[in-house]
């Protein structure tokens, strides 16, 4: 028997001040679901999590400024944002929040241990001041010209030149929410993390990953001259309370909180879904436990160096079996694109996650950006493209579908027929389905989506073309058990396809159990059934009717643009 596998499969935490749109569901949530989907499926043991990354300056400056406090706007977000995600059909065991108790004490007590380790120390440095708000200016409550590229800059970084900056150095700075330049220099003492120090072990961890030879490429390129120390505390009073002796009203750095997020949203899921502690080890601590990260990719080094840095720095001196898991791999996609541009909500360009199910249900959606994934350059976004794709899910996946399962209503009373002996043709097919989900499978464990969707469409049509040359309405008078022997083999492959496209549309899927009287099966043991043809001669099927519709480009953009009318944010 093979051994169980275990995954850790999450999506990079939205931020809670934006509802994403198709290229950020693309980049991360979809693509992990469609992964860990997978995974359940071939009945490894998964959890899959995520969450609204809540504190951080743009929640205080975005509540500040509607004058309502952070807690309200978090709270309204993130419900609206979980909501979607589950029109979505994306199926996380815990979408969490980072603004909440487990959350909380998880990151005190981690950053206490890193200090234990002494890996945290203490420095004094110049920060500015809003004389006007009475507010220390971090981050993004600080906003002035790039220093590099003279554009337009926040504290934290340049969105022109993409430069990390610290707001000292910003050019004719003002204050982002009172837009005066009341502000002075004073000291502020902060709290560092000590990455100098696990330079090596980060190296080997690069050298000796699974990794991409890109991500490699972008991590060393990184740690080339050498990892400075970073401020893990920030004078604000929205986040986490600093753990740290004499750190009174400073928090965590939002960036080096949430990433904790994916260990403490594991622990949270098991104390509370499942009411099983053991679960929080099992998958963190386990050393065959697996985790992967679906990432953008400028997210890369967030991942690869900040997140496995500290959780050396937390796992030094702990007894193996109480150590954190580093990452074991990430995925990454390029960038999906509108319409040859950006996605911009000022300019009304693109599609949000709400606007699209408005427009299609979720299925629609998953089965375009799963077949554009931007996997190995960036894709597009366009309108007359996606007619296409619905197009072929109809024609290709859905009328297959619906024409073998009339015909067999309506000359075998709704029953599979048993198959007699198979001919050429027969055979051909069957090994070209065996071929198919050999490839298919490995294509799923590489995680590269878009083909393993493409190898599912390319079968479809196999299976068309054999009934289309087989002819079986010209035989059905003067040889019935060949079309019997017809329509059992495309039953057979009915099933598979259903299979292989559950994790992409699973709703779709779902209907397509429910015709071939497996709705009770759906979940179990499903990749097992792809080797031996699961659905026996004899089995009732249910009335066939069809799965999707066909939609014209026009009625599409007509919702599109009623939509975008009404959109006044
Ligand atoms: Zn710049
Ligand atoms: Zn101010």
């Amino acid at each position: 028997m093979t051994e169980e596998r275990k995954w850790i499969v999450t999506s990079a935490w939205p931020y809670i001040n934006a509802v994403p749109h198709l290229g950020n569901l693309i980049g991360s949530v979809l693509s992990a679901d469609i992964f860990a989907r997978y995974c359940r499926l071939k009945d490894d043991k998964v959890v899959f999590v995520s969450g609204s990354d809540e504190h951080g300056t743009p929640v205080a400056v975005s509540a500040m400024q509607k004058n309502i406090t952070p807690e309200e706007l978090i709270k309204k977000n993130h419900k609206y944002i979980k909501d979607l995600f589950e029109k979505w059909e994306i199926s996380y065991d815990n979408y969490t929040e980072t603004h909440n108790d487990i959350h909380f004490k998880f990151v005190q007590d981690f950053f206490k241990r890193i200090e234990e380790n002494g890996y945290i120390f203490v420095k004094e440095e110049v920060v500015l001041y809003c004389k006007n708000c009475n507010l220390y200016l971090p981050d993004r409550f600080i906003e002035g010209k790039c220093p590099f590229c003279g554009g337009k800059a926040r504290g934290d970084q340049c969105d022109e030149c993409g430069r990390l900056l610290k707001p000292i150095q910003l050019i004719d700075y003002y204050c982002k929410s009172c837009g005066k330049k009341n502000i002075e220099e004073t000291k502020s003492k902060h709290w560092y993390m000590d990455f100098p120090r696990l330079e090596e072990k980060l190296r080997d961890f690069i050298e000796n990953g699974t990794f991409t030879p890109n991500a490699i490429n972008i991590c060393k390129n990184f740690i080339k001259d050498g990892i400075p120390a970073r401020a893990v505390t920030r004078d604000l009073e929205w986040g986490i309370p600093a753990p740290f002796e004499g750190a009174d009203n400073k928090v965590i750095y939002v960036w080096f909180e949430a990433v904790l997020g994916y260990i403490s949203a594991v622990k949270e899921w098991a104390l509370k879904i499942k009411d099983d502690e053991t679960l929080f080890h099992y998958f963190w601590k386990d050393k065959d436990s697996k985790s992967v990260y679906f990432i953008g990719k400028d997210n890369i080094i967030f991942h690869l160096i900040i997140f496995p840095g500290l959780i050396f720095a937390y796992n030094e001196g702990l007894p193996e079996n109480e150590k954190l898991n580093l990452p074991f791999d990430i995925s990454t996609t390029e960038f999906l694109m509108y319409e040859g541009g950006k996605f911009s909500k000022s300019q009304k360009r693109g599609i949000w996650i709400d606007e699209a199910i408005e427009i299609l249900p979720p299925d629609y959606w998953r089965y375009y950006l799963i077949r554009n994934r931007p996997e190995l350059k960036d894709t597009s976004f366009q309108w007359s493209e996606f007619e296409n794709s619905l197009g072929e899910l109809n024609d290709i996946i859905g009328n297959f579908v619906h024409r073998i399962l009339t015909f067999t209503k309506k000359n075998f009373n709704s029953t599979v027929p048993e198959p007699g002996a198979y001919d050429d043709l027969d055979e051909n097919l069957i090994s070209r389905i065996n071929k198919s989900i050999q490839k298919i499978e490995s294509l799923y464990e590489e995680i590269k989506l878009k083909s393993a969707l493409e190898e599912i469409v390319s079968l479809a049509r196999e299976g068309n073309k054999y009934f289309n040359i087989k002819e079986p309405w010209h035989l059905i008078d003067e040889d019935k058990e060949k079309v019997g022997t017809i329509l059992y083999l495309c039953i057979q492959l009915i099933y598979i396809l259903s299979i292989l496209l559950c994790p992409v549309i699973p709703n779709s899927v779902k209907k397509i159990f429910s015709l071939l009287n497996r709705s009770e099966d759906i979940g179990k043991h499903n990749w097992n059934e792809l080797n031996d043809f699961a659905i026996q001669p004899g089995n009732k099927i249910n009335k066939s009717t069809p799965l999707f519709k066909k939609y014209k480009l026009k009625e599409l953009m007509k919702k599109y643009k009623k939509i975008k009318e009404k959109d006044n944010s």
